[in-house]
């Protein structure tokens, strides 16, 4: 028997563990991983090296289209063949990214090609607008939550073990600010749909909340 492919959306907030959460759940059910906000990081960091400010939304948009981007692996991003992997989770551009992201020029040509992505594969893909946008009609749909200090504490363990040293307040406040502006704006904004699965890290171990999603997935397929 054949088995449909399906789709694991996970949004929610920056810093709540969904691109840990989505690749480890891809891994233990054998499907595809899609870190979608590694593209959008990929962008900003094109942008801020060719010096496309970021209210350029043409300019932007320019850039998404001829974007070469390869996942060759979960965690893994080549920009123009180069490893970015960790470039792209810099303090410089997660100050930015929030800001490339919102227009519409930049996301029509992401989502497209998250859509084309996921085209007759099983996958888990993160992000903020996967479930209300990118996948309406995804079977599996989460929406990861977390208090904002857990978050921001989270973050800077996990920068620190990339060798990227971060101030904590620093890495709050921009965290803070990433979720307004990814809420508020016109285009895909951050917000649960209505039949996601709330789920909130704040006081689940790393190993809890794969369980946790990965029990409703496969109680589904
Ligand atoms: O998930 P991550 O924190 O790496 O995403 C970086 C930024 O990319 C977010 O703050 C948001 O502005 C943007 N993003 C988005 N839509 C997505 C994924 C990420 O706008 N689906």
């Amino acid at each position: 028997m054949t088995r449909q492919c399906y789709v694991v959306a996970i949004d929610g907030p920056s810093g709540t563990g969904k691109s840990s959460t989505a690749k480890e759940i891809a891994r233990r059910l054998g499907i595809d991983y899609l870190d979608t906000g590694a593209m959008y990081r990929a962008l900003s960091l094109k942008a801020s090296r060719a010096g496309i400010a970021a209210s350029d939304a043409v300019g932007l948009g320019e850039l998404a289209r001829t974007l070469d981007l390869l996942f060759p692996q979960p965690g893994q991003v080549l920009l123009d063949g180069e490893d970015v992997s960790k470039e792209i989770r810099t303090p410089e551009i997660s100050a930015r990214v929030s800001t490339d992201c919102a227009h519409a020029s930049v996301r029509e040509v992401l989502v497209d090609r998250q859509r084309r992505y996921a085209q007759g594969r099983s996958c888990a893909l993160d992000g903020r607008d996967v479930g209300t946008v990118v996948f309406p009609d995804a079977k599996f749909k989460f929406y990861v939550d977390c208090d904002p200090r857990v978050r921001a504490k989270r973050r800077v363990a996990e920068l620190s073990s990339m060798g990227v040293v971060a101030d904590f307040d620093e890495v709050l406040a921009n965290l803070v600010e990433r979720d307004r502006l990814d809420s508020t704006r016109a285009v895909g904004p951050l917000r649960r749909a209505g039949d996601a699965i709330v789920v909130d890290t704040s006081h689940l171990t790393f190993h809890e909340q794969v369980e946790r999603i990965l029990s409703v997935v496969r109680s589904g397929i």
